[in-house]
């Protein structure tokens, strides 16, 4: 065998070439597991055509395990998966395709092992291993794939124009597996995404969202949203990303390009974080920067409220990207209104209440803001990243005191709207949140300690202000 498969996986390869050879069918591992496998790729996906019915294959292959596993087909596509060990295996049938030019969903017809890798989309894609009895473990590489995996280069097996033009979701994949892999794409590749670009308004959102998904979640996404602005396809996936790029000068003062500053922090932040949601906020920490630009005489440039304006562009951009539509949202749009304030924080006397106000308004997601705060933390000035740095830990550890005292981080109310309602015997309204409100802020601001008798007696005493009585009950 050409790649080094474990034993298990040897073992269920041998079963699926005996099976194929009791049908006289002809039986190849091809795509992602081989690529994977040379690569060194922890794979739990393995893909295998057959000159034949892939489905009927993987019937034969689940009889030889026991117990025997479920055959899920799909008989539109002719396809059929099972699942052996840990391994998930997809059957199908060797095919030809041909594309029309409205769809990335082609004609397909029945064809040999070297129509089904030209159909493939880059050269490290094609490779195909032998599961026959007269070259077993035999790799088929018609495009040089080991080659590229060598050379880390991305490449289309046929005419690039055509490869993207047919299935416009490979400038996506091809830009994905460059930063996943941390390969560079051929030079006449990368230009035929740059000249085919505008065919991705075929492809659907929730595709496209998927690939910059995977992006995101590679180990340096900057690699994926550099490619994906310099082929031009950002432009007309994600405009708002666009917006952030260049930095404008006025007076010989400029500001940083916010499209690389981003990129940075997507960086500094995917070290520390696999959290797809913490990376979703740091890509749009700053989005609003762009709406919020001004140049101001003596001052320079400013982006004031962009946190606001940012938080307000999240559900939109959600909504367009086809992204959920709930806590995950929330969530990034929590962080990217709250991203300034730790920060900020360092540029006074951190007070108590500034610190007690941070902990409730982060509540539980304190942690993951705090890491994008880091991150956020970029200059080409060693000497401000250090100090800045220096600040920041400064903070932590007043939040921690703060925390360890009035521990506030998952505050719930002491006094409930229920104590308030049977201590005054008044219904709900107005009165009770005002009393509620007015205990809240006493306790972030110090006024009172933060436990039940405290407040209690500021109850009373805001009660009293507003004349209501206490009722008591003997
Ligand atoms: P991953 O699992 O990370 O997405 P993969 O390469 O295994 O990577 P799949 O989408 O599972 O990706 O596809 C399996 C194989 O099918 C690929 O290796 C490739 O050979 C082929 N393939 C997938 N999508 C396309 C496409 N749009 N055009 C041409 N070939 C494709």
């Amino acid at each position: 065998m050409f790649i080094d498969c474990s034993g298990k996986e040897l073992f269920i390869l041998k079963k699926i070439a005996n099976a194929s050879t009791e049908l006289g069918m002809a039986a190849y591992l091809i795509g992602g597991f081989v690529r994977d496998k040379i690569i060194g790729r922890p794979t739990k996906d393995a893909d295998i055509v057959c000159i034949g019915d892939g489905i009927l294959l993987a019937e034969k292959v689940a009889d030889r395990f026991s117990p025997r596993p479920n055959v899920a087909f799909f008989k539109n596509f002719g396809t059929a998966q099972l699942k052996a060990d840990d391994l998930e295996i997809e059957f199908v049938g060797a095919r030809k395709e041909s594309y029309s030019y409205d769809s990335r969903k082609p004609a397909v017809e029945p064809g040999t092992i070297e129509d089904d890798q030209n159909r493939r989309d880059f050269t490290i894609n094609a490779l195909a291993i032998s599961l026959n009895k007269e070259d077993y473990g035999q790799l088929i590489d018609p495009f040089d794939g080991i080659g590229d995996i060598e050379r880390k280069i991305i490449r289309t097996p046929l005419d690039p124009l055509q490869t993207f033009s047919d299935d416009p979701l490979r400038m996506m994949r091809a830009i994905r597996f460059a930063a996943q892999l941390g390969f560079n794409i051929e030079e006449n590749t990368f230009k035929a995404i740059k000249e085919d670009r505008d065919r991705i308004k075929i492809v659907s959102q929730e595709r496209i969202t998927d690939e910059l998904n995977k992006i995101l979640l590679s180990k340096k996404p900057s690699i994926g949203f550099d490619l994906l602005y310099k082929s031009g396809l950002l432009h007309l996936i994600f405009p708002q990303l666009v917006n952030l790029t260049g930095a404008e000068y006025i007076d010989g003062k400029g500001h940083k390009d916010n499209f690389y500053h981003t990129l940075q922090v997507l960086n500094n932040i995917s070290i520390n974080t696999k959290d797809l949601w913490l990376r979703w906020a740091a890509l749009l920490h700053d989005i609003g920067k762009p709406a919020t630009k001004r140049f101001e005489e003596g001052h320079g440039w400013t982006f004031h409220g962009h946190e606001v304006v940012g938080a307000r562009m999240v559900p939109k951009i959600f909504n367009k990207l086809k992204l959920p539509q709930n806590e995950k949202m929330k969530f990034v749009q929590k962080l990217v209104e709250l991203h300034l304030r730790p920060i900020s924080l360092t540029k006074e006397n951190i007070t108590d209440s500034a610190v007690r106000r941070l902990l409730f308004d982060a509540g539980e997601d304190i942690d993951a803001l705090m890491l994008l705060c880091n991150a956020d933390i970029t200059s080409k000035n060693k000497q401000k990243v250090k100090k800045y740095l220096s600040n920041f830990e400064l903070v932590k550890k007043r939040m921690e005191e703060v925390e360890e005292m009035d521990k506030i981080r998952n505050w719930q109310p002491p006094i409930t709207g229920e104590i308030i309602m049977e201590t005054f015997n008044i219904t709900p309204g107005r009165s009770v949140g005002l009393i509620k409100d007015a205990i809240r802020e006493a306790i972030l601001d110090g006024v009172i300690p933060n436990n039940y008798s405290a407040a209690y007696e500021f109850m009373l005493l805001k009660g009293r202000e507003l004349r209501l009585d206490p009722v008591i009950k003997i």
